[in-house]
């Protein structure tokens, strides 16, 4: 049985593109097919994969516009058997264009549908907005995995983004649930971070991934390399953590 995990925060920067990059690269590393589809019109995970993005026939807007089927969609990364469903700057006039469609919130999910069982995972990296996009990553997963940035304001917009998985649960997908929270960019050297993570348990009623995802300049040094971190540095504080979360998803 597949399983597929949008990563979703509409805040920017928070670490999701770093968490899909990562936990794909770390589930394909232990063996698990995975498919990874870049819903962001920045492309980061696109291009964090060694794609390049301005070089692409087809993307994530072409398969959502129906001008390809999913497997023309679909290019190789980096890492040996996974490919991704790409994405460039193409798609930010996708919400417009998406209006007049019938089923709008399905359209990905539709796709999706008829290769979903050639994978074990299938990780969607979302853009930082509770938009189409969004809803169309939720309406084809079956959990969303909220990263959690260890700092000040970290609690702030995440009852909106609870409301929306839940509305989305009773009116368009019955069957998401929320996968958990992890928390990134953790330092083991400040308060701060610890205060985040007690204060969200406090707060959130969810399941809360072990795993501390810490601050690791190598995680920010490897996009630019085109390379996941496993690949970049396989010694790594950055790679060990992401290996554990893998671990954890694996076991959920
Ligand atoms: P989002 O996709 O939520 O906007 P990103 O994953 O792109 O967030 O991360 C935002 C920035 O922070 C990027 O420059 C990224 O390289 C950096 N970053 C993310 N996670 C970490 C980490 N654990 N340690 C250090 N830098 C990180
Ligand atoms: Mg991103």
């Amino acid at each position: 049985m597949s399983r597929i995990i949008a990563i979703a925060n509409q805040k920017g920067g928070v670490g999701k593109t770093t968490t899909a990059i990562n936990l794909s690269s770390c589930l394909a590393e232990a063996g698990k097919k995975v498919l990874t589809i870049d819903l962001d019109p920045q492309g980061n995970m696109t291009s964090g994969l060694g794609v390049d993005k301005n070089e692409l026939e087809n993307t994530v807007y072409e398969l959502m516009l129906d001008e390809c089927s999913i497997k023309e969609s679909m290019a190789d990364t980096v890492v040996e058997g996974m490919k991704i469903i790409p994405s460039n700057v193409n798609l930010a006039g996708a919400e417009i264009e998406l209006l007049g469609i019938n089923e709008k919130e399905y359209i990905l999910k539709n796709a999706v549908d008829y290769i979903r069982d050639d994978y074990d995972f299938i990780i969607i990296d979302c853009p930082p907005s509770l938009n189409m996009l969004t809803i169309n990553a939720m309406t084809t997963a079956d959990s969303v995995l909220v990263p959690i940035q260890c700092e000040y304001y970290a609690l702030e917009g995440l009852s909106q983004l609870i409301h929306t998985i839940d509305l989305v649960q009773q009116r368009l997908n019955p069957d998401l649930v929320i996968d958990g929270v992890v928390f990134t960019m953790y330092d083991v050297r400040t308060n701060l971070s610890n205060q985040v993570v007690e204060n969200v348990k406090e707060n959130l009623d969810t399941k809360i991934y072990e795993t501390l995802i810490p601050r690791n300049i190598r995680l920010a040094e490897a996009p630019s390399h085109g390379l996941p971190i496993n690949m970049y540095d396989s010694k790594s504080a950055g790679t060990e953590s992401y290996r554990m979360l893998a671990k954890e998803v694996m076991e959920r």
